[in-house]
């Protein structure tokens, strides 16, 4: 579910009118309603709360991470007032007026996670969300969320002070030495980052900094301008040392060794060492504590990786001449996929530090590091594959809405990425490819989840009609997928016969199918052969893929195939674009429907033996008795 992020959420009404507002709400949600005892017990998910609201929102405060109040702004300002700490812990404030007309986030919209879960719960209500915070404004990703999809962690820093440049859209710097970059490929035009080191000084003076590194304390110099830090997680530590080293010597000497280097141990992404230290219980701790990855390699791995402080006396004892240097450069390179075609002899230049030993009486630890391009984000990835109905932002549903704007990146032909804009969120990662690129689309998708982001797919009508739902499964089976990673969840939306029938009138009444004439990846064989069998079954039949500019012939065979079992005035619609704004419908018959213009927006309706015209309207009948078989 979409709301998990953002639970446990409790939501409170006090009046018979807001509790009615919430309820269908807190029950799609699966989340506590609490209204005062004056008011019924209806379902299981509404709770009485004793005393006042003050005592008990004081209670229920410090176990949920949001809260949903019906309630006069004024009234809950008073309420929270007392119980708000820091904008990092406090739980997301979101109120909804007693009309469900607007949602508004209230307090903790970026790291609280408010402005989204007010968005989130707008495009259910089919209410407003009210968002005031001024990077939403100007179209800018939170600078204090920025790195949250690529599993980042926030560093020191003036936030505040370096949101507020960006929001009075002063030029703010920002030098980025690691971690992904696909942040800035949808940065609005007119955006206050500039980058490097370069430009500084050239134009404007530089208002506030951003710095995305792996080293530690950057901006100790004199300047006085607000900074903040981010440090991706692309560090491997590679790591040996003789068995039963304590966990303490690791931890410190991990630590010494990132303050001889000036690199931050927030930037580690995992410790990378031999299959046989896996149950080495000082490593294994430590990895437990800090919730690092272990990768372990064999000797025969480690072996192919060329390192710059080999030893014979290792390769003697394990089998490789190298663990630390070895696994910490295989880690970096190979932690994501095995399959990385990287020549082995580059990869010593992911080599950041050399081994290094650190000794006491009894006990010896030899660490590496080496640092990865691509960032460790440490997030379990999801799918969703999204229907968005025919067109119109009216016709897709609040859950495939809501998934829209949750997701982390968004996968889409352009058209369609154009038709739901106003669902997509600052920040978001937008990839578009073009149509014939399905497949490459897929494997994107499943690449970026895979990864940890969460990835919302894009077809038109519905995604598991002719859509990329389909793609993305065959896809992740065609790469063994464990049915977990990335997880997927599946939207529907109004597919085209559905939107092209409802423009012309009731056509699907009765048993109906629809057959693609697109023989690209089917043959034209077998589609003939379905055209046949829809024809003499007399089922009312929509026609998707009608014709394209290089497939101009399938429509007159299909033709002629109904003509052979169906009367030439049987009544037919062509609907182009529905729910769009270049939206057109003729309504015509079996006989001289190719006298019209048929595209590849174009949804062909042809009509059963009952099928008929009535003002304009397209009707096949209910009733089984007016069947003429
Ligand atoms: N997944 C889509 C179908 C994709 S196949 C769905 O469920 O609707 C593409 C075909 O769908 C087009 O060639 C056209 O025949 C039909 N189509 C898609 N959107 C349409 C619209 N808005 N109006 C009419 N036909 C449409």
């Amino acid at each position: 579910m979409i709301f998990d992020a953002f639970k446990p959420i409790a939501a409170i009404a006090t009046t018979p009118q807001s509790s009615q507002l919430l309820h269908p709400l807190c029950q799609s949600l699966r989340v506590t309603l609490y209204v005062p005892e004056t008011l019924p017990l209806i379902d299981t998910v509404i709770c009485h709360y004793q005393d006042s609201l003050k005592t008990h929102l004081a209670t229920i405060w410090a176990e949920n991470r949001a809260f949903i109040f019906c309630l006069a702004t004024g009234a809950v300002i008073r309420l929270i007032a007392p119980l708000l700490e820091d904008k990092a812990s406090d739980p997301a404030i979101i109120v909804i007026d007693p009309t469900g007309q607007y949602v508004i986030s209230l307090c903790s919209g970026h790291q609280g996670g408010a402005d989204r879960l007010a968005q989130l719960i707008a495009h259910q209500l089919n209410a407003t969300p009210i968002i005031t915070g001024a990077s939403h404004g100007l179209n800018l990703p939170a600078i204090d969320m920025l790195g949250r999809p690529f599993g980042w962690r926030k560093g020191p820093g003036d936030w505040t002070g370096v949101s507020h440049a960006i929001a009075s859209q002063k030029r703010v710097q920002v030098i980025q030495e690691a971690g992904s970059e696909l942040w800035k490929d949808n940065l609005p035009q007119n955006h206050p980052f500039c980058f490097g080191f370069g430009e500084i000084g050239e134009n404007a003076p530089t208002a506030a900094c951003v710095s995305i590194s792996v080293t530690q304390g950057r901006f100790a110099e004199a300047s006085t301008i607000p900074k903040v830090q981010w440090y991706p997680r692309v560090l491997w530590v590679g790591i040996g040392c003789i068995r039963g080293t304590s966990q303490a010597l690791i931890a410190s000497a991990i630590e010494k060794v990132f303050q001889k280097y000036h690199l931050a141990t927030e930037a580690i992404a995992g410790l990378a060492t031999i299959d046989i230290k896996a149950d080495e219980v000082g490593i294994v701790q430590y990895c437990q504590d800090k919730q690092y990855p272990l990768l372990t390699y064999s000797a025969d791995v480690l072996n192919t990786i060329n390192v710059p402080n080999p030893s014979e006396v290792v390769k003697q004892e394990v089998g490789t001449a190298s663990v630390a240097e070895a696994a910490a450069i295989y880690g970096a390179n190979y932690w994501f996929s095995d399959t990385g075609n990287r020549e082995k002899n580059d990869l010593k230049k992911s080599l950041l530090v050399p081994k290094q030993i650190i000794k006491s009486e009894q006990e010896a630890v030899t660490i590496a590091i080496a640092q990865s391009e691509l960032d460790y984000t440490g997030r379990q990835g999801k799918i969703y594959l999204v229907g968005m109905g025919p067109g119109s932002l009216e016709q897709i549903t609040p859950a495939a809405k809501t998934a829209i704007n949750q997701a982390d990146a968004i996968i889409g032909y352009s058209l369609y990425l154009e038709l739901i804009k106003p669902l997509q969120r600052p920040g978001q990662i937008i990839e578009s490819l073009p149509i014939t690129k399905e497949k490459e689309r897929a494997k994107r998708a499943i690449e970026l989840g895979k990864w940890g982001l969460s990835v919302a797919v894009i077809s038109s009508g519905d995604c598991g009609i002719y859509g990329m739902a389909g793609l993305v499964l065959e896809e992740l089976k065609n790469n063994n997928w464990d049915g977990q990673n990335p997880s997927i969840e599946v939207f529907p939306g109004i597919t085209a016969l559905q939107a092209a029938a409802a423009r012309v009138g009731t056509p699907l009444m009765h048993d109906f199918c629809a057959i693609s004439l697109s023989d690209l990846l089917t043959p034209w064989e077998m589609i003939k052969k379905r055209l046949e069998a829809a024809a003499i079954g007399d089922f009312v039949t929509a026609l998707y893929n009608p014709r394209s500019q290089t497939r101009q012939t399938q429509i007159i065979e299909a033709q002629s195939i109904f003509l052979q079992h169906r009367n030439r005035n049987t009544p037919v619609a062509l609907v182009r674009c529905a729910y769009r704004q270049d939206e057109s419908i003729i309504l015509t018959n079996l006989g001289e429907m190719l006298t019209h213009n048929i595209d590849m927006l174009t949804t062909v309706l042809i009509g059963n033996s009952s099928t008929f015209f009535h003002q304009n309207w397209m009707i096949t009948p209910r009733g089984y008795h007016e069947c003429r078989m």
